[in-house]
């Protein structure tokens, strides 16, 4: 089990996997960060991805 802190701000959310830690997350990201969510498009939202994905695996 990793925990894992939100890329924007000091909530952390944990997860056996990436997956489950981006599940983990997602309530608290629609909550504090809609609006960086709603300004994602479909290229940043796979950079974003890729981004907090190495960061799981380096975790
Ligand atoms: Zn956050």
């Amino acid at each position: 089990m990793k925990v894992l802190k939100c890329d924007l701000c000091d909530e952390t959310a944990q997860g056996e996997t990436f997956e489950d830690w981006m599940k983990a997350l997602r309530p608290h990201y629609m909550e504090a960060h809609a609006d960086v969510m709603s300004s994602h498009n479909k290229e940043d939202g796979m950079k974003w991805m890729l981004d907090n994905k190495a960061r799981f695996d380096a975790a």
